[in-house]
């Protein structure tokens, strides 16, 4: 048998080994991992010696804003800013472009835009908002991996947030699908308490960043996340097709510690609910963050060190199965840099880039190996979009995805180095370990060491019908 190519190195993460091995590639696809003396005659051959050769990141949460506020990102920088950081497949969020993806026409027109401009392979969640129940199957067969609410105002108006009645039609909806519904978990009754205890009391400082974590309390998070569980209780004991098939629920962005004893019970109960939380929930903490520095603001926010330590617990455990993006970037002028107002500023850290490097520092100095970095950032985010079958592991039968990179290397982050189109970022200046040197889509190399392939290689990943 001939191959296109072998990546060997003497670091390959292969499902459950870290070792010496030779990735064989044919058509895209991985023919066989062979021990790393096997290479046959006369095929081309990427030896990455000793740096790490793991699957290509998988980010089941980024906003690409385009259509409609292309301004805001887009898919050529998006997709580029993930190719450099070793991101092989994004999954785009149905809101914030315009049209949002919640009906099949909206989501064509979302295909078309994204077309021939994707450095890496990208997939679509489609949206559920007040109204749409009849459009949820069609969405579903036209391709998207699966649907996304809010139980709060979303920030923008083409994305409305639901409420019991409309999340308890979309679910049965969905469970007759067998879709995994993403449920962005904050509801409004503590954040408006906390606006009207603020309107009462002397105005505090809204350039201080505790007066923003005081205006998303920790409350909004746990009832949201009590409701998910009495919902899908509520199924679980009903007949007829809802009850029989199951929908799964999926915790977007989790930042509350308080609300992890809700997800362990869920489990031990055998409730199909999930959670992810974010890079900057775990690696950033309330206590850092300078008085009018906006770029740390997103919704959730990033709450306190004792917060952020009982998150990592949760990822130990496995109650949290994943880490990705919530890559979620404005024009810079929006975080109005100039009031440093964190109220008024709009939400959303940009960090597609720099998620491997991010968690990476921080889960090395825990004592964490590259098995679990690939469960967090890899294979876990492929199972929940339904993609684990070609993507998250480097296995026979997968996708060739490939990143290469040094993981004893360190680098100070400099805005001019991201690609994404906005260069604000929480993480500038930090210095971080773990260095992408080469990513590979499907066999081909679309990234090595700051310089990008001729030409868009990436692919639009759609379902096939129900
Ligand atoms: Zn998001």
């Amino acid at each position: 048998m001939t191959f296109d190519l072998v990546i060997c190195g003497s670091r390959v993460v292969t499902p459950d080994a870290v070792g010496p091995a030779a990735i064989h590639i044919r058509n895209g696809i991985i023919t066989a991992v062979e021990p790393r003396s096997q290479v046959p005659e006369g095929c081309p051959v990427y030896d990455a010696g000793d740096s790490v050769v793991m699957p290509g990141l998988v980010d089941t949460h980024v906003h690409i804003n385009e259509p409609g506020r292309a301004e805001w990102e887009g898919f050529h920088a998006a997709t580029r800013a993930a190719a450099a950081g070793g991101v092989t497949t994004l999954v785009d969020m149905p809101l914030n472009s315009i049209p949002a993806t919640t009906t099949p026409e909206a989501l064509q027109v979302k295909l078309a835009a994204a077309r021939g401009h994707c450095w890496v392979d990208v997939g679509f969640w489609g949206g559920v908002v007040p109204g749409n129940t009849p459009h949820l199957r069609r969405l579903y067969d036209g391709g998207v991996l699966g649907f996304k609410c809010f139980l709060v105002p979303s920030g923008v108006a083409e994305f409305a947030h639901v409420t019991e009645a409309d999340l308890e039609a979309a679910l049965t909806e969905l469970a007759a699908l067998g879709a995994v519904l993403l449920i962005h978990a904050e509801v409004p009754g503590p954040i408006d308490a906390a606006q009207q205890t603020r309107a009462t009391s002397s105005p505090p400082d809204p350039r201080r960043y505790s007066t923003f974590l005081t205006s998303r309390p920790r409350a909004a998070e746990n009832e949201a996340v009590a409701l998910v569980v009495r919902h899908l209780q509520g199924m679980k004991h009903m007949a007829g097709p809802a009850g029989r098939s199951r929908v799964s629920a999926h915790i977007v962005h989790h930042s509350s510690a308080d609300a992890l004893p809700l997800l362990r019970q869920a489990r031990e109960e055998g409730l199909p609910m999930s959670a992810e939380t974010c890079p900057h929930y775990l690696c950033l903490a309330a206590e850092e963050i300078p008085d009018g520095a906006t770029q740390f603001k997103c919704c959730p926010p990033i709450r306190e060190r004792e917060n952020c330590a009982r998150l990592w617990a949760a990822l130990r455990e496995g109650l949290i199965e994943m880490v990705v993006s919530d890559h979620s970037p404005c024009p810079p002028e929006m975080k109005l840099p100039d009031e440093g107002d964190f109220l008024r500023a709009w939400g959303g850290i940009s960090s597609v880039q720099l998620r491997l490097p991010v968690m990476w520092t921080a889960a090395q100095k825990r004592g964490y190996g590259f098995l679990p970095l690939v469960e967090w950032l890899c294979r876990a985010p492929a199972k929940l979009a339904g993609l684990d079958a070609r993507k998250g592991s480097l296995r026979a039968g997968c996708d060739a995805d490939v990143v290469v990179w040094n993981p004893e290397a360190t680098f100070r982050v400099r805005p001019e180095a991201l690609h994404d189109r906005h260069k604000l970022t929480p993480y500038e200046g930090r210095v971080l370990r773990g260095v992408v040197e080469m990513t590979f889509l499907r066999g081909q190399e679309i990234y090595a060491r700051g310089k990008f392939a001729e030409a868009p290689a990436g692919t639009l990943l759609q379902r096939g019908p129900s």
